[in-house]
């Protein structure tokens, strides 16, 4: 990894400053789309984000094997928008399913997010997927990709080929082909900062969308058991850093400080059962699953149940 040149160092650092002038609206999920979440030193505008997010969204959806399905599709991209009109986005998003047995998602800039089908198999329930998504929702609020960008003067994003993209999402580029590309690590790799930032901000659209925070907490020690078992292969997962228990503490704290409890969260729904189901169901036919309770309503789990 090179050096960053000391203008970048600058505007890291004047990001910073304009950063920590709001910290109180930031922690009030009350304040939720009133925050500029995505202020901070930007050499790209909205309409040039979205522009260029569009262009590797369609690179991404000619490799990608998306999965088809009208049902999958509806599903996912309305749990999305919910979870969206509860974010501090600014921008329109789109929600697909891609097949890979990676657990993993990523959002490209401008609000193109998709979903591996691994991940909806990881998450058992409806509130797990909710953390994924709204993760990634947070990463593009925030405008992460664009302000690392900026912050590493590389301007040709659209160059990058979506191919790479693929191999396990956003962070696997830089590790793997930003030698060949000539990127320097920096690039397209979320900082600790930044990952902290989308799982602070996720964490607060979930709940403020009527979700369990816990399910974050949830996948987040799904993916920690995974990387135990498989080092390695699925170190990228979520993010360019791997899941740690520094993190899932950091994580039930926050929720325990800035998430006042509730009589009751969605947890899980019958629609994703029989969504994940069918996924589950379209790559592996007759995989002897199936028995699972089926009720219309929408799980609940009372407060006073969590631990
Ligand atoms: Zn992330």
């Amino acid at each position: 990894m090179r050096a960053l040149p000391a203008l970048a160092c600058v505007l890291v650092v004047a990001a910073g400053a304009l950063f920590a002038q709001n910290p109180k609206k930031k922690d009030d999920p009350a304040q939720i789309g009133n925050r500029d979440v995505g202020k901070g030193i930007n050499i790209y505008s909205i309409e040039r984000e979205m522009a260029l997010g569009k262009q590797l969204a369609q690179e991404v959806q000619r490799q990608a094997k998306v999965v088809e399905d009208p049902l999958v599709s509806e599903y996912i991209n309305r749990t999305g928008q919910n979870l969206v009109r509860s974010s501090d986005a600014k921008v329109p998003f789109t929600f697909q399913v891609i097949e890979g047995d990676s657990p993993n998602a990523f959002a490209l800039p401008g609000g193109y997010v998709f979903v591996y089908t691994g991940l909806i198999k990881l998450a058992d329930e409806e509130d797990e997927l909710a953390a994924a998504l709204a993760h990634e929702i947070a990463h593009v609020a925030a405008r992460h990709m664009t302000k690392q960008a900026t912050k590493s003067e590389i301007v040709n994003l659209a160059s990058i080929p979506a191919s790479i993209l693929l191999g396990g999402g956003i962070g696997a580029i830089a590790a793997r082909q930003g030698a060949n590309l000539g990127i320097p690590a920096v690039f397209l790799h979320f900082t600790r900062r930044d990952e902290a930032e989308a799982d602070y901000l996720g964490l607060q659209y979930m709940y403020a969308a009527g979700y369990d925070p816990n399910g974050a907490i949830s996948i987040f020690e799904k993916i920690q058991s995974l990387q135990k078992r498989q080092p390695g292969t699925l170190a990228r997962v979520f993010s360019t850093h791997p899941m740690d228990a520094d993190r899932i503490e950091k994580a039930e704290k926050e929720i325990g400080r800035i998430l006042p409890a509730r009589d009751e969260y969605i947890v899980n729904t019958s629609e994703y059962r029989a969504i994940r189901e069918r996924l589950i169901n379209l790559k592996r036919p007759a995989a002897g699953r199936g028995g699972e309770e089926d009720t219309e309503r929408p799980t609940i789990r009372r407060r006073d149940l969590v631990e």
